[in-house]
């Protein structure tokens, strides 16, 4: 694996830090636990998108595009962190927001990523639930394009090939992290959603033949989907890596207990383990994601699936900002 060999433009602070959760290790009492800090990215309040942007406007910039398009549910991390990488390179950005979530108060459409994303100058559109939303996406494209614009269309999650390559980077990044402080890494825990995080981790790992288990928490998608939509997009980033052996679908596990009701709903795990780490560690997850994430590591810690004597890493992946359209979740004032 040689990265180089693909173009990168410099979107984030890398590489971002590695730090042991001394509290949270002695309040679950399973395996030692430490954080990836991908939240700290620093792209508008960064998150894992910055990673995959960095190939992704690489490839766009190559291609003589002066615009992006993409899309992403309302309180989308990825619009927002498409939206600034846009303003930083001097692109404009147009994103298609799909309404997944609409029992969350009058703000959410406001508030939280879409308040970033209005900062942005980002040119968004609502769309109801249930399209073909990449679909949507491309057609908006070739709407731009016949008005003379040059549009880059980056899939939802920016989940695609060239997108995971910057997960397959922090593989190399984390396991050298690692490997410099003598920590040997068992499993690393992370929310998964459009896959690309995953299938870039999976893939990184592969090439790098390092045995850490990467282990998902679904936050939308089944087990058996989720799987498979990870080992698709792992294969097929594993061959423009350049890496030669298979890759076998053994290599991919999902947990899908975790999701609850429904993309972006609330579950009382999420918001216990959002709770949590604010109160044990300073850091805060988010509803959508990396608190599902969390909810899950505990939950196989309580299992014994995560045991002691195991050095488990949690892959923070970002989206804080979307605390502010779960507000009435985490706020300690009571109505009177
Ligand atoms: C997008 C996102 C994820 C999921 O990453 P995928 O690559 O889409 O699977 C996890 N956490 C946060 C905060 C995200 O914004």
């Amino acid at each position: 694996m040689h990265l180089a060999r693909f173009g990168r433009v410099s979107l984030g602070h890398f590489p971002t830090p590695l730090e042991k959760m001394e509290n949270l290790t002695k309040t679950l009492g399973g395996p030692q636990i430490w954080i990836k800090r991908d939240d700290c990215t620093g792209l508008a309040t960064g998150g894992n998108k910055t990673r995959k942007l960095e190939f992704l406007l690489a490839d766009a910039i190559a291609k003589g595009a002066d615009t992006l398009v993409t899309q992403g549910a309302t309180q989308s991390n990825h619009v927002r962190q498409t939206a600034a990488a846009a303003r930083k390179l001097g692109m404009q950005c147009f994103a298609l927001l799909e309404r997944r979530v609409t029992n969350q108060g009058d703000q959410y459409e406001q508030t939280g990523n879409v308040l970033f994303d209005d900062m942005l100058r980002c040119e968004y559109e609502f769309r109801p639930e249930g399209l073909d939303m990449n679909a949507e996406g491309e057609a908006l494209a070739e709407k731009l394009r016949d008005k003379g614009l040059k549009p880059y269309f980056i899939p939802g999650g920016g989940s695609n090939t060239i997108g995971a390559l910057g997960y397959a980077n922090a593989a190399a990044e984390l396991v050298y992290q690692a490997d410099s402080c003598g920590l040997k890494i068992d499993k690393l825990v992370h929310a998964t959603g459009s896959a690309g995080t995953q299938a870039g981790l999976v893939a990184g790992l592969h090439a790098l033949n390092a045995p850490i288990d990467v282990v998902g928490i679904s936050v939308r998608a089944n087990k058996e989907t989720q799987i498979t939509n990870v080992h698709k997009l792992a294969c097929a980033t594993s061959e423009l890596i350049g890496v030669k052996t298979d890759l076998s679908r053994d290599l991919v596990q999902a947990y899908d207990e975790y999701v609850g009701p429904g993309y972006g709903q609330p579950t009382d795990e999420m918001v216990d383990a959002i709770a949590m780490l604010a109160a044990e560690e300073g850091i805060f997850l988010d509803p959508v994601y990396s608190g599902k994430g969390m909810a899950g590591m505990i939950g196989l810690i309580k299992q014994g699936v995560l045991k002691a004597g195991e050095n488990v890493v949690f892959l923070h992946t970002g989206g804080s900002a979307g605390l502010f359209a779960y507000q009435h979740l985490f706020s300690r004032q009571k109505a009177a």
